[in-house]
């Protein structure tokens, strides 16, 4: 167990890490995450502002298993993020296919590493199809790449509503689920800044409450399989997406000592995608403290 603990009593384990950079192969993500001391990472499995990606060689494969096997990394700690190229609800026949064939192998790589999680943003309207169309063909799209893959899950995370990116309310993230006829490969990554821009208040502790109940009662807990841990450099419901190292911006602090003590976070990767990566380990290892207060 990569265990973060000295204490005595058995405290659940949280994992809590960052997006760390697979240049060089994706072998060396773990490296780079083990670093930093985090005990969870997110990773592009290929370059994410290009279509076409060489495949993976069993030689990236063995590494990656090595590394992460050394530096105590399973599945359940490892959050892929895919291309921000692909976009699965789009309008246009042609251009759909080319982002679910590039999800697909998004998927494979996933299968090939032996990761269990793939992190993907919804996808976007264009304002030329309504919500629920582009809800249901994004749904049409998880089900095909679930059809032809296995053990991966397919994770939809919540978006700030930029433009015509849709998921940033829960209940589209709801209406997508309820398409998806494996519900047992499905899940949801809570993005703090997203949330937050999206429209829901972050700021207090009762305000994080009534924003998990929203989300239980919306969406369902049992869902949440990871998520993103970042500051807002923009304010409530502002929809814009632009992040921020955790103690800055307009989110305040105390989202953060809400997350790492409440149960829902418990063995899901918890992933900085702060700015100032200088501050990764800072912030990991403070983000734990939070987390020993309350055992205490
Ligand atoms: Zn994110
Ligand atoms: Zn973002």
């Amino acid at each position: 167990m990569p265990a973060s603990s000295s204490a005595p009593t058995t405290r659940p384990v949280r994992y809590v890490g960052a997006h760390v950079s697979a240049s060089g192969g994706v072998e060396n993500a773990p490296l780079n995450a083990a670093k930093i001391g985090a005990n969870a990472f997110a990773l592009f499995t290929k370059n994410q502002r290009r279509w076409q990606a060489k495949p993976l060689t069993g030689a990236n494969i063995e590494k990656f298993r090595v590394n992460c096997e050394q530096h105590g990394f399973t599945p359940a700690q490892i959050l892929p993020h895919d291309s921000y190229l692909i976009n699965l609800g789009h309008p246009d026949a042609e251009a759909l296919q080319r982002s679910r064939d590039a999800f697909l192998d998004e998927m494979q790589r996933c299968e090939q590493l032996g990761l269990t999680l793939l992190n993907f943003h919804p996808g976007s309207h264009l304002r030329q199809i309504s919500e629920t169309q582009c809800l249901a063909t994004i749904a049409e799209s998880i089900n095909l790449a679930l059809d032809r893959t296995q053990g991966v899950t397919a994770v939809i995370e919540n978006t700030a509503g930029q433009g015509s990116n849709l998921g940033h309310r829960f209940e589209q993230l709801a209406e997508i689920i309820d398409r998806v006829e494996d519900k047992s490969r499905v899940g949801v990554c809570l993005d703090t800044c997203h949330t937050f821009a999206a429209g829901y208040d972050l700021r207090t502790h009762d305000a994080c409450q009534q924003t998990f109940n929203k989300f239980d009662q919306t969406v369902g807990l049992e869902y949440l399989k990871g998520m993103h841990l970042n500051g807002s450099k923009s304010p409530l419901g502002s929809r814009v997406d632009r992040h921020h190292s955790l103690n800055q911006g307009e989110l305040g602090t105390e989202v953060f000592e809400f997350l790492m003590t409440h149960p829902a976070t418990v063995g899901i990767p918890l992933v900085l995608e702060t700015i100032d990566e200088t501050l990764w380990a800072d912030e990991i290892q403070w983000l734990r403290m939070l987390q020993r207060n309350q055992a205490a």
